[in-house]
């Protein structure tokens, strides 16, 4: 296996999606690109109705901007492997020890059939199961997508979103842990509505995370 590693990096070396540079296989990320993004933190305010808070690893900002787009927008799937090493890194897992399932924001059916994937699963699934985390991809539907939210206010955004996820059927979270993974934290509405929707199905707790924010 470790020479087959070896072989694939010589011919394909693993490079840091900030600047090109050969980096481990493991890690991603040459340090430099990382110290600019890096910023794990509960984001302020982010305790809301529904979710008991919100974790992020990143500002949105630099590389991690750059690669968050190119795969949800690019088709740049091989931009996945550039998040296990964050989430490797975040160092509050231990506060979040108790949670019994991870669930990302759905996309819309429309949205899922044209661009193919949840960017959300690539940047989360594979790292989650292989910590033994119980994810699951479709726990939440989405009725429609809000892309136009960026011209709304927080609180025009918190309605425009409002009601628009719906439990799976089947699924059970009642008196669950909650974890909500998601790419990228703006006000906050997308997690509080999708967390109402869990919190009225019966889950105990909400917790979100996403990869980054430019939120503080
Ligand atoms: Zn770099």
């Amino acid at each position: 296996m470790n020479f087959l590693h070896d072989l694939a990096d010589i011919f394909y070396p693993t490079t840091c999606p900030g600047c090109g540079k050969v980096v481990d296989r493991d890690i991603v990320w040459c340090e430099d690109c990382l110290k600019k993004v890096w910023n794990p933190r509960l984001l302020n305010s982010s305790h809301t109705d529904h979710l008991h808070g919100c974790y992020t690893l990143c500002n949105y900002e630099g590389a991690v901007r750059k690669i968050i787009i190119q795969l949800k927008y690019g088709g740049r799937i091989d931009r996945k492997r550039a998040f296990p090493p964050l989430l490797t890194r975040f160092p509050y897992w231990d506060r979040l020890e108790d949670l019994s399932l991870v669930m990302p924001v759905p996309l819309s059916k429309k949205k899922w059939e044209s661009r193919g994937y949840n960017q959300v699963d690539m940047m989360f699934e594979d790292w989650m199961k292989g910590a033994g985390k119980n994810y699951v991809p479709r726990g939440l539907i989405r009725f429609r997508s809000a892309e136009t939210q960026s011209l709304l206010s927080r609180r025009e955004r918190y309605e425009n979103i409002k009601g628009i996820f719906h439990i799976n059927h089947g699924m059970e979270v009642r008196g669950k842990h909650i974890l909500l993974v998601d790419d990228v934290y703006t006000t906050g509405a997308t997690m509080e509505s999708a967390a109402h929707e869990l919190v009225r199905a019966g889950a105990a707790v909400v917790t979100g995370l996403t990869i980054a924010s430019g939120a503080m």
